[in-house]
C-alpha cells in the first residue's frame, strides 16, 4: 500500500471524503495539529481514497490507480517535502520554476493535464517551512487553483503561516492520539516495555514525539536531570554526559544531529518546568508527564518563572549557531539555581 491508514484520524478522513461526495470538499485544505499525531500520514490516506476506483473511501489497494500508486507511477499525486530533501527551508523554488531550482514545482505539476482523467492532488508537508517569498508564490494557486485539483498543506505551527494563505485554506483539525493507540504505533516500530510506555506518555498523544524520545535516549537524559536537580551530579558535566549518549538524532551534518540532541534535551527541561508550574496551579502529579520529578520542587513561582524564561531564551538560542554544550550547560545550571535558592536559609548554610 502506498498510504497506510492514519491510527486515531479515520472519522476526520471520512469526513472529507463525504465532503468530495457531496460535491463541497474546498479545493484547499489545511491540515493543522501538533507534531508527530499522523496529519501528513492522513493526507495520503485522503489523496490515496479519492484516486481509489472504489473511492472516496479507504484505498483498496487493488485497483489501477492503487496499484500504480505503489509502483510509483501514478503521476496524479504531488507530495512536497522539504525536510527528506534535506532542507530546512521550503523556497520558492518548489513553488514556481526558478534557475537552479527543481525541474517539477507545483505550478509546473499543475499546468499539465490529468494523467488518470481524475483529480489532481499536492501535499505540502510541514508548510511552516516554507519563507514569506514561497508563501507569497502560493497565493495565486491557491487563489485559482485550476479544475479538479486539490492542495493540502500540512502544519504543526499554523500560526506562523501567512494570514493571506490562512485564509485561503478551509483547516481540517488533527487532534492527539489516545496513550494506547500511541504505544500500538511504539510497538509496531519495535518499541515496547517501560521505556515505551514511558515515552508514549511523555509525548502527550504524539506518536511521532514518542519515537523521537525513544529513539534520542530521552529515558537517560531524564535520569541525568534527575541526578542534576538532587545535586548528584555537576551541571557541567551533565552536559557532556547527555552529549555522549548514544541516540539517533535528525540532521544532516553531525554538528546538525548535535544540535537537534541539544535541543531535544532543552525540551525535556521545559516539560519539567511545565509540570513544575502546572503543581503550582494545583494539577494532580498523578496526571503529568514529569509530576514526580516537579513533586519534589519547593521553587517559589517566580523563581520557576524565572528559570522557565532561561530556559526559553536558550531554546530560541538553539536555533542560531551556538555550541550545544554551552546551550546545555546554562540550561543545567538555571536548574541547579533554582534549588540553590528554594532551600532553606540554614541548609544553605550547612552545606557548605
Ligand atoms: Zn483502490
Amino acid at each position: 500500500m502506498w498510504a497506510s491508514e492514519p491510527l486515531g484520524h479515520r472519522s476526520v478522513v471520512e469526513g472529507l471524503w463525504r465532503a468530495h461526495t457531496q460535491g463541497r470538499l474546498s479545493h484547499a485544505l489545511l491540515f493543522q495539529g501538533a507534531a508527530g499525531i499522523g496529519k501528513f500520514m492522513a493526507a495520503r490516506w485522503f489523496v490515496q481514497g479519492l484516486a481509489c476506483a472504489a473511492g472516496p473511501a479507504a484505498p483498496c489497494g487493488d485497483c489501477g490507480p492503487c496499484k500504480r500508486l505503489a509502483a510509483g507511477s501514478f503521476a496524479d499525486i504531488f507530495i512536497i517535502d522539504a525536510l527528506a530533501d534535506g532542507e530546512d527551508v521550503l523556497k520558492v523554488g518548489y513553488i514556481s520554476p526558478r534557475d537552479g531550482g527543481p525541474e517539477k514545482t507545483i505550478e509546473s505539476f499543475l499546468a499539465l493535464r490529468s494523467a488518470e482523467g481524475g483529480l489532481r492532488a499536492v501535499i505540502v508537508r510541514e508548510f511552516e517551512r516554507a519563507n514569506e517569498s514561497a508563501q507569497n508564490a502560493l497565493l495565486k494557486t491557491l487563489e485559482e487553483p485550476g479544475r479538479n485539483t486539490l492542495l493540502i498543506l500540512e502544519s504543526a505551527h499554523p500560526d506562523v503561516l501567512l494570514a493571506t494563505v490562512r485564509s485561503r485554506c478551509i483547516c481540517v483539525d488533527f487532534g492527539a492520539l489516545s496513550r494506547a493507540d500511541t504505544a500500538l504505533i511504539l510497538a509496531r516500530a519495535g518499541f515496547e516495555g517501560a521505556a515505551a510506555e514511558q515515552c508514549s506518555r511523555w509525548s502527550g498523544g504524539s506518536p511521532g514525539l514518542a519515537l523521537e524520545l525513544q529513539r534520542g535516549s530521552a529515558l537517560e537524559v531524564r535520569e541525568i536531570l534527575a541526578r542534576v536537580l538532587s545535586g548528584q551530579t555537576d551541571p557541567l558535566l551533565a552536559s557532556t554526559e547527555v552529549l555522549g549518549l548514544k541516540a539517533e538524532f535528525a540532521g544532516k551534518t553531525p554538528a546538525a544531529q548535535t544540535r537537534t540532541q541539544a535541543r531535544a534535551a532543552l525540551r525535556l527541561v521545559l516539560g519539567i518546568l511545565h509540570d513544575v508550574l502546572a503543581l503550582h496551579a494545583g494539577a494532580d502529579p498523578e496526571s503529568l508527564a514529569h509530576g514526580d520529578l516537579a513533586r519534589g520542587r519547593k521553587w517559589s513561582p517566580a523563581c520557576t518563572a524565572m528559570t522557565l524564561r532561561c530556559v526559553l531564551d536558550l531554546c530560541a538560542e538553539s536555533n542560531r549557531n551556538i555550541a550545544a554544550e554551552s546551550l546545555l550547560d546554562r540550561a543545567f545550571l538555571a536548574l541547579r539555581e533554582a534549588e540553590r535558592m528554594s532551600r532553606p536559609r540554614k541548609a544553605a548554610g550547612a552545606s557548605r
